[in-house]
């Protein structure tokens, strides 16, 4: 790369119009004099791609090279986010979603990368059914992925060896709901699954809830007969009893592990607690427990009815708390989407999930300006929460930073629009939002993925779905069609 197209000291940059040769080969695209957020700050300039990646971030007034432009102007420049915790349904379920809508819900809200969970039917429990999975999804995605493997009850010993360019990472359902049906129930089950992961130098992903809490609940005080009847019936301590077994395990065999959607304070606490000790134990927020309150569910209806259950407004503010602190590792969409009718379905039987690929960075800046972080923080604490973040955790090489090198998959977001979110915007295949109703601050108004803009908030989609499945460093598998 010559001299002239590294990102210089800011003093370097020369003034007035540019003059001489061309400044150097034509570029792919220009991403022309936005507020760029990288890993070492937030700062005014222009991104420069050359065959899918960003070849230069230049300073402003240094000579661009020939090559078409987008506009940043007022605009954010975000590496494209990752969104580590996504459903999107396939195989088995695509009537609830499939990866057409999901990733265009992703692209829409700033994503171009998910992690997908295992919990479909069947359940990806092995290779082969993720090779099977990954032939399905093959040439239907716009964005690229990656995915968790389900940590089978019946055969931990697979995670010692799952091959990394497979999966890096397994889920463990610590309880079950609706579409969740593959449950560790058994405590030496799940000793085994921790002992294999760290042989395996696999990460688990879990949901953290212990089954024989609910169980025993469920025995003596039935089924709830409201919506609002439900997060006393799926309460805290389900979770703090999971967490406190985790942090054992954590312990005993130094398995990383990552605990997604912590609910509530007391969670966040322990968790927080075991990281400053050392043990390798992250966890996830999602968007939306620091968007609503257990009071939502009760007025509005099912469609917060969410598993883990919606808690209290102090829940919440620890969990921003945690966000803000740097204590939560990833923030997470969780996006499980299902039909209208199937959520509407009486308060004992309406299925957990939402959702939320589309809404969850627009929420979260949304919730980050609202409690009055300035622009720049706010900007910084998404590129790690939904870039950087979740790139280590889960090796997602050329992903998730805007540095020279990495690909170039962009984000460009308007940070002071508002504006009301309706059915109209909703990408997903089942057509409606918990959101609907609110006014957003903030709005992604491009996309740029691999150098090229997909999906620009006047001009729609562009291209085709060309996404890729993330395999690592490693030889690429071949994948049938
Ligand atoms: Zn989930």
């Amino acid at each position: 790369m010559p001299a002239a197209f590294s990102a210089g000291p800011p003093g370097a940059a020369p003034t007035g119009p540019p003059a001489g040769p061309p400044a150097g080969p034509a570029a792919e695209l220009i991403v022309e004099g936005g507020r760029l957020v990288t890993p070492d700050g937030v700062r005014d300039g222009t991104v420069i791609v050359r065959d899918g990646r960003v070849a230069a971030l230049l300073t402003p007034g240094e000579p661009l090279p020939p090559g078409p432009r987008l506009d940043a102007a007022g605009r954010y420049v975000l590496p494209g986010l990752i969104d580590s915790h996504v459903h999107f349904r396939t195989p088995g379920l695509e009537y609830k979603e499939d990866w057409e809508h999901g990733s265009r819900a992703a692209l829409v809200g700033g994503v171009t990368t998910v992690m997908d969970m295992p919990n479909t039917r069947p359940p990806s429990l092995d290779e082969s059914s993720m090779l099977a999975k990954a032939a399905v999804i093959q040439g239907t995605s716009w964005i690229d992925y990656r995915f968790h493997m389900g940590a089978d009850p019946d055969h931990p010993e697979l995670l010692a060896d799952l091959d990394p360019r497979i999966a890096g990472s397994a889920k463990v359902f610590m309880a079950g709901h609706h579409t969740a049906p593959v449950v560790f129930r058994d405590g030496e089950q799940l000793r085994r699954a921790f002992a294999a992961a760290a042989r395996g130098g696999v990460r688990l992903v879990l949901h953290a809830e212990d089954q024989h809490v609910f169980d025993l609940l469920d025995a003596s005080s039935g089924a709830p007969d409201s919506y609002g009847g439900y997060e006393p019936h799926r309460p805290r301590s389900g979770g703090i009893v999971a967490v406190a077994n985790v942090v054992r395990l954590v312990r005993e065999f130094g398995t990383k592990t990552h605990i997604l959607h912590v609910s509530s304070a007391e969670e966040a606490d322990l968790l927080s607690a075991a990281a400053a000790e050392g043990l390798p134990l992250t966890y996830e927020v999602t968007g939306h427990h620091l968007s609503f309150t257990h009071d939502d569910t009760t007025r509005r209806g099912p469609r917060t009815r969410l598993s883990p259950a919606i808690r209290e407004c102090r829940d919440q503010k620890r969990l921003w708390q945690a966000v803000l602190r740097g204590e939560v590792a990833t923030l997470g969409s969780d996006h499980a989407p299902h039909t209208v009718e199937e959520k509407n379905r009486p308060p004992a039987d309406a299925p957990p999930g939402l959702p939320g690929v589309q809404e969850l960075a627009t929420a979260v800046w949304t919730g980050l300006r609202t409690r009055d972080i300035a622009p720049d923080e706010a900007a910084s604490h998404l590129a790690r929460l939904m870039g950087e973040g979740p790139a280590r955790l889960f090796d997602l090489a050329g992903k998730g930073r805007l540095e020279v090198g990495a690909d170039a998959d962009l984000t460009l977001l308007n940070p002071s629009d508002r504006w009301q979110f309706s059915a109209h915007d909703v990408q997903a295949l089942c057509g409606w939002s918990a959101y609907e109703g609110w006014t957003f601050t903030g709005r992604f108004t491009s996309t740029v993925k691999g150098g090229q803009v997909v999906w620009d908030i006047r001009d729609g989609f562009s291209g085709r779905p060309e996404g890729r499945w993330l395999q690592g460093t490693a030889r690429p598998l071949e994948v049938a069609r």
